[in-house]
């Protein structure tokens, strides 16, 4: 086994990396970005959480490493790419592992030059003189936003002699975003891991699943399976809902014990390479759906099915969750809770006491991917290589007084999520393997 797990690019060829930078090089035009990694979270007191590498930098450079900065010019006759890190240092790497270091830096990304991270301070300015703007977010890392306004106040005090930036600051995001939204096969190839990992983690949560099991042993069988199949642990935190547990949509405290005759509404996903799954099942904890479960349950089926037919170059995400809506309308009128036409109970938006989210989202490296739905005050069209959930829901929240609802659906909370990839002729189902149909999804309770 590699020593130094930093020491590789998790399966990505170097040249990927390069071809990205080139695609943000060539947009940057006259502009410059700086992008640091990710701050170390503190959890409490003096104990860090586990350190995520930070996406934006491991999508232009293959770099785990926290305390690093990446700046990029757009036009720079020497060094466009230049990477700031932390140095070797044989007694702190005892503590916290090995680094990379400046010089293997330079070889294992390929930056035109790489620094030691102290020395930022006094190359930024200089990296930032002349530039257009300063694709930077700020609000992340004071003492990188620091050098950029210092940046910013040089150059307006010099700039009206010597004409040039400087001048502002925009979102990386701009640029970034729309490249990350569009996945390549060694990206997809990463889902497919994570989505495989998710499926042996659902399996192995739904095979301990029996009345009088704890949600927390189902999460520890899901995020052990998950660690098995190679997975770094979850993408997100597990969400296991039982009873009415499954009305609450970002639910993670999974300290309820399941009781007979509850449905588990289970939200999780893996990440492997950095990249993640997320799926959901709602399965019976005994194994049989009653009848009011099952009635219920099959109208999200429907719209998750309607809603990833839906699904194909062109149409657009606004389109897909139309189609999960009508689907749950339809449902909602035949279980006797609405009345009326589709179109008049879309209007006056009669769903969202039970459907209160949107169906879809990006999925890559964040498990909610940036990237935005709406272009110029027009709905995305989707295209092949981008990624995106399908998770249609509805949700009969108990009355806060306890009072019974007047309708025997109260306390069922029933989500399916599958996570689709656009293709040039539709789309694939990654998570197809995970059964949704009724039936089958009971068969994988207590299965061994
Ligand atoms: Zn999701």
């Amino acid at each position: 086994m590699d020593t130094n797990p930093s020491a590789s690019l998790d399966g990505f060829a170097p040249e990927t990396f390069r071809r990205r930078r080139r695609r943000v090089v060539e947009r940057l035009g006259e502009d410059a970005m700086v992008l640091p990694a990710a701050p170390p979270l503190i959890r409490s007191r003096d104990s860090e959480l586990p350190y995520r590498p930070d996406s934006e930098l491991f999508y232009l450079t293959g770099c785990r490493e926290p305390e690093a900065v990446l700046v990029l010019r757009g036009r720079s006759a020497d060094a466009s790419i230049v990477l700031f890190i932390r140095p070797r240092d044989p007694e702190q790497e005892r503590w916290t592992g090995p680094r990379i270091g400046v010089d293997a830096a330079m070889d294992l990304y390929g930056v035109d030059r790489a620094f030691p991270m102290g020395e930022l301070s006094r190359r930024l300015p200089e990296l930032l003189e002349g530039t257009g703007r300063v694709h930077h977010r700020l609000g992340v890392h004071p003492s990188v936003d620091a050098l950029v306004v210092e940046a910013l106040r040089t150059a307006r005090t010099r700039g009206p002699r010597t004409g040039r930036g400087p001048r502002s600051v925009v979102d990386p995001g701009e640029i970034l975003d729309e490249l990350r939204l569009r996945k390549g096969p060694e990206e997809i190839t990463a889902i497919r891991m994570a989505v495989e990992a998710t499926i042996r983690g659902f399996r192995a949560g739904m095979a301990v699943a029996a009345p009088g099991v704890g949600e927390w042993e189902i999460q520890a069988e899901v995020e052990a399976a998950f660690r098995r199949a190679g997975a770094s642990g979850p993408a997100f935190g597990t969400i296991v809902g039982s009873g009415a547990n499954g009305c609450v949509l970002h639910y993670t405290e999974n300290r309820r014990r399941t009781r007979d005759g509850d449905l588990v509404l289970l939200d999780a996903g893996a990440e492997v390479r950095l990249y993640a799954g997320d799926l959901t099942r709602t399965f019976p904890v005994s194994g049989r759906f009653s009848p009011e479960q099952e009635a219920v349950y099959q109208v999200v089926e429907d719209a998750r099915q309607a809603a990833v037919a839906a699904v194909a170059p062109g149409k657009t995400v606004q389109a897909v969750h139309r189609e999960a809506e009508t689907r749950l309308l339809l449902g909602l009128r035949e279980l006797g809770l609405l009345s009326g036409s589709v179109d008049e109970l879309r209007g006056r938006k009669a769903h969202r006491p039970y459907f209160p989210h949107r169906t879809s989202h990006w999925l890559g490296m964040d498990t909610h991917d940036p990237g935005d739905y709406v272009r110029d005050g027009r709905d995305r069209p989707l295209e092949p290589g981008m990624v995106l959930t399908v998770e249609p829901g509805l949700y009969f929240p108990l009355r806060g007084d306890g009072a019974p609802l007047d309708h025997p659906f109260g306390g069922l909370g029933i989500r399916i999520e599958d996570d689709v990839l656009v293709t040039p002729d539709g789309c694939e189902v990654l998570s197809a393997a995970l059964p949704t149909e009724p039936r089958e999804v009971a068969a994988l309770v207590g299965a061994v």
